[in-house]
């Protein structure tokens, strides 16, 4: 028995990992411990409270807490709780230790604890790719994370409700940011696997409703006069046509029905799209939707907000957008702007060169052959 107790160590250990690795030690700031036998060894709830036994705590180096402080907080940056879903309980938390303590061993951060999840192979995998490998020997595996003394207790992350996961994931990447920002400060380095994601955090992301706002915006001539300079710089690099004198304005919405968009989220897009052009004089808007071929054509007004909300699409097959294309040509349509809902995978054709298009892609999807994609998100 030590001369410390279990608290006193922890704080011992806090202040080495300060010294050597102060990202780490920042976030284990926001972290609240709370000492409770019954977990066995320790481990983070969803929330971001460290539980841990005293016991086990008792037994462990100054370098093992070090190595401790980093896994626990490192699981809340990486969100492995949020990211779980419907994968496999053990498997993951096999994954999520694996990817972290390899990462934690190659920065030299404390003293990998015995006992715990540590494979060479795994060396800057993700947890997601670990877990599909894994799964390839699911009972083997499982059985060895069962017989893992040394792992940390994940069984608190199961206690959050979606929502709250995605909140609590997305308070701790402000702090991942926070931290970097710290570091950054005191001439520290941000450990190199979390900073792909504090880039990813602090480059700005843009709304799609935005974007789709100020597309539809540019075409109203009573705003065009400020709006194609303005927007153009508030917005990044996408392109703002505006619309040309005496051109009467038509929005074109195509809906890939091959099963990435749901009937809740075209919905959801067609109040967006009546909103930005309420405050047209004259606007029509088209929608068609298409597999390999097109269909259900309608035409709304200004006064069809409650119709185009209403709009229902029917699930097909496979996708072709050069169908699109040729029903364009056909019908002789040249709208103002294309809005083409889709998750990008078809085959590739060049631009119809027709009008402008934004291909608005759902999650997962890929970035569409010409014009300008934005990535739908539910925000
Ligand atoms: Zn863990």
């Amino acid at each position: 028995m030590s001369k410390y107790n279990a608290a006193d160590k922890l704080t011992i250990a806090r202040i080495a990992l300060q010294r050597k690795h102060p990202f780490y030690a920042y976030l284990t700031l926001k972290l609240k411990t709370i000492e409770k036998a019954e977990v066995g060894t320790a481990g983070v709830d969803g929330k971001g409270k460290m539980y841990y036994s005293p016991e086990f705590v008792d037994k462990l180096s100054t370098d093992e807490l070090v190595f401790l402080w980093a896994h626990e907080v490192s699981h809340l940056i990486f969100a492995h709780c949020e990211l779980k879903g419907k994968r496999n309980h053990i498997l993951w938390n096999m994954a999520g230790d694996y990817a972290i303590n390899q990462l934690l061993v190659r920065d030299n951060v404390g003293k990998f604890i015995e006992g715990g999840l540590l494979e060479e192979k795994y060396k800057d995998w993700t947890a997601a790719e670990i877990y599909e490998d894994l799964l390839k020997d699911a009972e083997n595996n499982a059985q060895k994370y069962m017989d893992a003394e040394g792992k940390d207790n994940h069984e608190m992350w199961g206690e959050l409700s979606e929502e709250e996961q995605q909140r609590v994931s997305r308070e701790w990447q402000q702090n991942a940011v926070s931290a970097a920002h710290a570091c950054k400060q005191a001439g520290a380095k941000v450990p190199e696997a979390f900073r792909g994601i504090i880039d990813d955090l602090t480059v700005p992301k843009l709304c799609w409703r935005d974007i789709v706002r100020e597309k539809i915006k540019a075409h109203n001539k009573q705003e065009q006069t400020w709006s194609r300079v303005n927007r153009r710089r508030q917005l990044g690099h996408f392109n703002y046509p505006g619309q040309k004198p005496g051109e009467k304005v038509s929005f074109m919405v195509a809906i890939d029905v091959s099963g990435s968009y749901t009937q809740e989220m075209i919905t959801d897009t067609m109040s967006e799209i009546y909103g930005a052009t309420k405050e047209f004089e004259e606007v029509t808007i088209e929608v068609i939707q298409f597999d390999t071929r097109v269909y259900g054509h309608t035409i709304f007004n200004q006064d069809d907000g409650d119709k185009m909300t209403q709009y229902e699409i029917h699930g097909g097959g496979g996708t072709c957008y050069k169908c699109v294309h040729d029903w364009l040509v056909e019908n002789q349509k040249e709208p103002s702007q294309i809005f083409c809902f889709t998750d990008g995978y078809f085959s590739p054709l060049p631009d119809h060169g027709l009008c402008d298009t934004t291909f608005i892609i759902s999650d997962g999807g890929q970035a569409g052959p010409y014009g300008d994609s934005i990535f739908y998100e539910k925000f």
